[in-house]
Parts: structure tokens; sequence; C-alpha cells
């Protein structure tokens, strides 16, 4: 049995995508940009899908960039609010300690400019509260940076309530969706938000395409210099296929995120019992404040990484956190974030799952997780300390 439990690192392309796309990488070949026939096939099929993402998010098409992903919505979002910061002599920020490192790196290198960031504590339960933005902000803050949803522990943060602090503060307010985007509800008008990042391959759309919503009126800085793409924010001749990839993708998961949500959450909820019932293990994160997807523990006296291959040898592709950071022995940064003890935060597992996922591969991910747990235990000596009372267990 193969199983593919790491849907928050990328997921499988949906049919609809891989449908949407074949024809622009086949005999709709033409660069949007050209005035002939051919480009304006190209720029309708551009146009159309620019107007169908936004209206996922209930936005307006002038209000979506797209860009190669994630990361690049990140990075621009972020500089964008630091330049308009700095012209107003605004040069703080706000963050909290476990967002993704395309948010974190960026952010150090506006530290090295000059700016200060705030990283907010994350509690326990893998969530900050709107209370701490706000006491946090101060006369020269210029943006508010909170993920929607955490990429390894899942958890989902109170986004429309911090964007309501952030407007009446008068502090703009970006949030990294990647995660949320086609697995969540989400609506930029009710929800407060001034800047959200979205990336096609966490939704089952294809790798390399993502956007950035950007509120009118808000001034974006382009981090690539060229042509008049995007309205002169982002230069380069667009990834019509990808786009419409992404699209397709997009439409697809929001029409069925409450159906959707539905399955996977019991299926999550029944992994979730069968983990917990492994001696010293802790679910990583709240419990029902969380992705519906996202399966997240740490096991005392286990090595990550060998929980990893070992689980590989079963057919089961899990992960112990952010893909970003593995084959790194340093600990998750979001581990730490939410108060779990170095060694613990090593024996990390991520079990992220999808609509596609079966009972019966629940079922099997279970058991070849007690196993594995179990195994590994045995011939460690960690344990074997832990066990005859030589060390003291950290988690009950
Ligand atoms: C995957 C991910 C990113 C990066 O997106 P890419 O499209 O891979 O660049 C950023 N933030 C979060 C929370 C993610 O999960």
């Amino acid at each position: 049995m193969n199983i593919y439990a790491d849907n928050a690192a990328t997921t499988k392309m949906c049919r609809a995508a891989i449908d949407a796309m074949l024809p622009y990488l086949d005999e709709i070949y033409g660069n949007p940009s050209s005035l002939h026939s051919a480009g304006q096939r190209a720029n309708e099929a551009l146009t159309d899908a620019r107007r169908r993402i936004a209206g996922c998010l209930n936005c307006d098409a002038e209000e979506i960039i797209f860009t190669s992903g994630g990361s690049e919505a990140d990075n621009q979002a972020i500089v964008s609010a630091a330049r308009i910061g700095e012209r107003q002599g605004k040069k703080h920020i706000i963050t909290t300690a476990f967002e993704h490192h395309a948010v974190l790196h960026t952010l150090d290198r506006l530290e090295r400019e000059g700016f200060e960031v705030t990283l907010l504590d994350v509690h326990e339960n893998g969530l900050v509260t709107p209370q701490q933005v706000s006491d946090a902000i101060r006369p020269d803050t210029c943006l508010v940076t909170v993920m929607y949803a955490n990429n390894e522990i899942g958890t989902i943060q109170p986004i429309k309530e911090i964007g309501a602090v952030c407007r009446e503060k008068n502090v703009l307010f970006h949030t990294d969706a990647v995660q949320a985007v086609g697995h969540l509800n989400i609506d930029v008008i009710e929800q407060n938000i001034d800047m959200l990042s979205l990336s096609a391959h966490k939704f089952h759309g294809p790798k390399g395409i993502g956007a950035l919503y950007v509120k009118k009126g808000i001034r974006v800085t382009n981090l690539v210099e060229g042509g008049m793409q995007e309205r002169g924010r982002r230069a380069g001749t667009e990834n019509i296929p990808a786009i419409m990839g992404m699209a397709a993708a997009m439409e697809n998961a929001c029409a069925n995120i409450d159906r959707n949500a539905a399955v996977v959450i019991r299926l999550r909820d029944k992994l979730i019992e069968g983990l917990s019932k492994i001696p010293h293990s802790v679910l990583n994160g709240d419990a029902s404040c969380r992705l519906p997807g996202n399966v997240s523990f740490c096991f005392e006296g286990i090595e990550g990484e060998s929980l990893l291959l070992l689980l590989d040898d079963k057919g089961v592709y899990a992960s112990s956190g952010s893909a970003c950071t593995s084959g790194s022995l340093d600990p998750s940064h979001v581990l730490l974030a939410i108060g779990r003890p170095h060694e613990i935060a090593h024996g990390s597992l991520r079990l992220t799952i999808c609509e596609e996922t079966t009972e019966e591969e629940i079922d099997y991910m279970i058991r070849a997780v007690k196993d594995v747990v179990g195994y590994l235990r045995g011939i460690s000596p960690v344990w074997r300390d832990l066990v005859s009372g030589k060390a003291e267990f950290v988690i009950e």
C-alpha cells in the first residue's frame, strides 16, 4: 500500500486542473501581450482566470497579482508594506514566531535594513490572540503579518478579529493563507484582509504559480523589473497554462469546501484518536481549531527522521514538519514556538490527508505508526532511561 499523507507539502493535481492546462500547453500558446489574435486568445484566458480567482476570495480581478507561488507572494506583500511604511517613517512590523520561512526570512532581511520586528509568542495550543496583536501595535507599526493556518500544526488563527484590530489602528494586515485557500472559506472583505498570499499546489493545482491579493489603493513594490505585465507590478510573460490550472483547481476546491471538509475532518479525528492511544504522545495544536486535513504529533523517545524512513518503508509518505527544514537537524521552529522542548520537537510527525484519503488508509496509518514507534522505542537508549526512571518523561 502507498499512502500519500503529505498534502501540506504539496498535493496531487486534480483532473480539472490538468484538463484546464492542456490546451495552453498545446495550441493556445500566444503571448498575452501580443496584439494579434493568438496573443489575444491567451489574454482572454488570463482575464477570465483572474476574474474567477478573485471570485473565490470576494475581491476584484484588478486586486489579484499572479506570482510564482506562495513564497514570492509573501515576499512581495511584506516588502510592499515596508516601503510604504518607510516613506511615512514607520519601520516596525509585527508577526508571529511560527510563520513560514518565506515570511520570517523576508523580515530578517528587513531587520538588517533597520526595521524592527516583533515576534508574537504563540500559545501552547498554536494560536495567537487579537489582543496580543492589539497590544503590540505602536504608532510606528507599518504591517501586521499573521498566517491564516499553520503549515506544520494546522492551527487556524482568528483572522477576521486580527484584521479588525489592524483596521481600527490603521495598520496594514497581510495573511499568508497558503494552507487555507481551497480548504477554508475566505472572504477578504468580511475578514478585514488587506493582502493575502496563496499558492496553487497546496489545493490540487500546479506548482510554481500563486497569487497575491492586494486591496485597491495599496501601493505595490515590484520585485521583478521588466515589462508592464500585471499592471507594472510583476514583470515577465505570464505562465498561462499554470494560471489556468490554478483557476480550475481553486474553483473546484472552493465549490466543494464544505463537503470536503466534512469528509476530511471525520477521517482526521479518527486518525488523531488512534494515534493518541500511543503512550507518551501529544497532539500539536488545538484539537478543533485546525485545518481539516492536519494531524501533528510528538512522540517521546523517538527520532523523527527514523520514524519517517521506517514509515516510508511501509508505504506511508509523511513529514516531520515543513519540507523546507527537513534535511537539517534543527528542530522545527514551529514546535519550539508552541513550547515543545528540543528533545520532544525532534520526535514529531505530520500526516496531512485530503478528500481522496480512505478509511482503510487511516486504519493502516494508525497501525503503521504504532508499530514503528514501538520498534524505535525498543532500540532506543533514551527510551530505556525513561522507562527505568533514570530520566523523566516530558509527555505524560
Ligand atoms: C507552501 C507554503 C508556502 C510557500 O509556497 P510556495 O508556493 O511553495 O512558494 C508559504 N507559506 C505557507 C504557509 C506554505 O504552506
